[in-house]
C-alpha cells in the first residue's frame, strides 16, 4: 500500500521495484475506463475495478501493490482486512517526499493536481503517517528523497542483503545436484560443460540422482535419467577438484557390498572426492519395471543400516573376517580401497527410524531446505546422537534445494509460471523459494548459520550449462 501525496514519486519507485503485473494504479484504470489518467469523473469506475484487481490477486496470494495516494484511513484499513484475511503480509510504503519537491514536481507535469488539492493532501500526510503505525501493517516502509535518486541512479531494483552475523564468514558448500539430464544429442558433452561450469561458477561438486526412471518430481518418465556411477565415472575423468556422489542412492537398487566397490572405484578416479548418498527407497514403480525387490519400509529400513554398516567393512584396511551389529563377512578382501573416506549422506528425514540411523552411521544427514524444517529435524538428530552416544557435530547436516532462481523479478515470475504445472504460482514460489541470486545467497547464509553445511542445489529447469551463469551469481554473494 503507498502512501503519499501527488508527486511524491509513488509511481515510479513502484515501476523501479515491482512488475508492471503487480502494480494496480487508480490513475492507470482512469485511464482505462475514461478519458484519461486525470478524468476525476471516472474515479468511481477506476476504484472499483482496482478493488476488483486487490481481491483477486490477494485471494491468489499474489503480490500486489496499490498505487493510489493511499491518504485516506478507511480505505487503507480495508486493504490491510483483505490482505490479512488472505494471509498476505501486507507493507505500507510512506512517501516522506518534502511538500516543496512534490509541488515542484507537480507543477512540471502535464496536468499538476490544483496547488490546493495537492495542500489538502500534504496536511493529510501528517494525519496518516501518525495513523499508520497504529493500523497493524507487519511493516511501515519509509522512503525518502535519497532513496528515490538511488532508484534512478539504477541501484534501486536490488535490496542490500543483510550482512552475515556468522564469525567465520563462510557460507555453506554449494554442491550441484543433477537431478535431469536434456542433453540432446550430446550425452557426454552435455555432462562434460555442465561440469565445466560447475567448476567456473564455484560449486563443490556434483550430486547425481539415483533412479531407474524419471521421477514425476522432476520431469517426464520418458526423459533420460543415466545411471550414477557410470556417468560420475565419466565425470572424475574430468579431473577437476568437484567432489563427486549420488543424492541419493536406495539400498534396494544393488547390493552393498557392489555400491561400497563403486564407490571406492570413483574416489580413487577423483583423487578421494567421492561420496555416497544413501536412502531406503520410495518408489515402487522402478522397482516393478525393473525387476528390483521392494520390501516393505521397515524392511528397506533394516536394509539402510546394513548397508551402511557393510560399506564401511569393506572401506576399512586389511582383509579380514568381519563380525558386526547386524552384518558378517568371512573376509573384507576388497580393492582397491578409497583414497579418503568417502561421505555417507544418508537422506530421508524420518524422525524415528532414518535420522536414528543417519545419527549412529551417518557422516551427514540430508534434510529439505526450509529453515522451520531444518530447526526441528536437527535438533531430533541431535537427540538420536546424544542417545547414541555420538558427537552431534560429527554428523553434518546438509540440504537438497530446489531453487527458483531469477536473474531479476521480471525473470523469476516467468520461471515460476513456466515450472507451477497446476499448482498455484504463489504456492510453487513459496514452495521454491522462488527469488533472485541474493535473496538466495542470504537464504543460504542463514541456513548455514543453523549449522547446515552443505546446499544440494538442484535447479529446476536447468537446461544446460548457460543457466549455471544464475547459480555462480549466487555463490558469488555467499
Ligand atoms: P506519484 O504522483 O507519487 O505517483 O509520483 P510519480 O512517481 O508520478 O512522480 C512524480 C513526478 O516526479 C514525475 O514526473 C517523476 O518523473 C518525478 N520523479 C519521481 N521520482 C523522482 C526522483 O527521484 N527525482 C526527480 N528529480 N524526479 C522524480
Ligand atoms: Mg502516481
Amino acid at each position: 500500500m503507498l502512501v503519499g501525496p501527488s508527486g511524491a514519486g509513488k509511481s515510479t519507485w513502484a515501476a523501479a521495484h515491482f512488475r508492471a503485473a503487480e502494480v494496480v494504479s487508480s490513475d492507470a484504470l482512469r485511464a482505462v475506463v475514461g478519458s484519461g489518467e486525470h478524468d476525476l469523473d471516472a474515479s468511481g469506475d477506476a476504484f472499483s475495478l482496482l478493488d476488483q484487481v486487490v481481491a483477486a490477486r490477494l485471494g491468489r496470494r499474489l503480490t500486489v501493490v496499490v498505487d493510489t495516494l493511499g491518504l485516506d484511513h478507511a480505505r487503507r484499513a480495508d486493504y490491510l482486512e483483505r490482505g490479512r484475511s488472505n494471509g498476505m503480509p501486507c507493507v505500507a510504503v510512506l512517501f516522506e517526499t518534502p511538500g516543496a519537491v512534490c509541488r515542484e514536481r507537480n507543477s512540471g507535469r502535464d496536468r499538476p493536481v490544483p496547488s490546493r488539492v495537492l495542500g489538502q493532501q500534504l496536511a493529510a500526510m501528517d494525519s496518516a503517517r501518525s495513523a499508520l503505525a497504529s493500523e497493524g501493517w507487519d511493516e511501515v516502509v519509509t522512503v525518502t528523497v535519497e532513496d528515490q535518486e538511488r532508484d534512478r541512479a539504477g541501484a534501486g531494483t536490488r535490496v542490500e542483503p543483510a550482512r552475515r552475523s556468522r564469525a567465520d564468514g563462510a557460507g555453506p558448500e554449494v554442491v550441484l545436484q543433477v537431478s535431469r539430464f536434456p542433453w540432446g544429442q550430446d550425452p557426454a558433452g552435455w555432462l562434460r560443460s555442465v561440469a565445466l561450469a560447475a567448476v567456473e561458477a564455484g560449486f563443490g561438486g556434483i550430486a547425481l540422482m539415483d533412479h531407474l526412471i524419471q521421477i514425476p518430481q522432476v520431469d517426464r518418465a520418458w526423459e533420460p535419467i543415466p545411471e550414477p556411477w557410470v556417468t560420475l565415472g565419466m565425470l572424475a575423468g574430468l579431473g577437476t577438484e568437484l567432489r563427486l556422489g549420488t543424492l541419493v542412492s536406495p539400498v534396494t537398487f544393488r547390493p552393498a557390498g557392489v555400491t561400497a566397490k563403486a564407490v571406492a572405484t570413483l574416489d580413487v578416479l577423483c583423487g578421494g572426492r567421492a561420496f555416497v548418498g544413501l536412502g531406503a527407497g520410495w518408489w515402487e514403480r522402478e522397482h516393478l519395471a525393473f525387476g528390483v525387490p521392494f520390501p516393505p519400509a521397515s524392511r528397506r529400513l533394516d536394509l539402510l543400516e546394513q548397508s551402511i554398516e557393510t560399506m564401511r567393512a569393506l572401506w576399512a584396511t586389511g582383509t579380514k573376517a568381519y563380525t558386526g551389529e547386524r552384518v558378517s563377512l568371512p573376509e573384507t578382501t576388497a580393492y582397491p580401497r578409497p583414497l579418503g573416506r568417502p561421505q555417507v549422506v544418508v537422506g530421508g528425514s524420518g524422525e524415528v527410524r532414518t535420522l536414528r540411523i543417519a545419527a549412529r552411521q551417518g557422516d551427514a544427514c540430508n534434510l529439505p531446505s526450509d529453515l522451520d524444517t531444518v530447526r526441528h529435524k536437527a535438533a531430533v538428530l541431535a537427540g538420536h546422537c546424544e542417545a547414541a552416544g555420538r558427537d552431534p557435530a560429527e554428523v553434518a547436516v546438509t540440504v537438497l534445494d530446489v531453487p527458483v532462481l531469477g536473474r531479476d523479478r521480471d525473470d523469476t515470475c516467468r520461471r515460476v509460471e513456466r515450472l507451477r504445472g497446476r499448482t498455484d504460482a504463489a504456492t510453487y514460489a513459496r514452495r521454491h523459494h522462488a527469488g533472485e541470486a541474493h535473496q538466495h545467497a542470504r537464504r543460504y547464509r542463514e541456513l548455514a548459520d543453523h549449522g547446515v553445511s552443505t546446499v544440494f542445489l538442484a535447479l529446476p529447469d536447468l537446461e544446460g550449462p548457460d543457466d549455471l551463469e544464475r547459480a555462480a551469481a549466487l555463490l558469488r554473494e555467499l
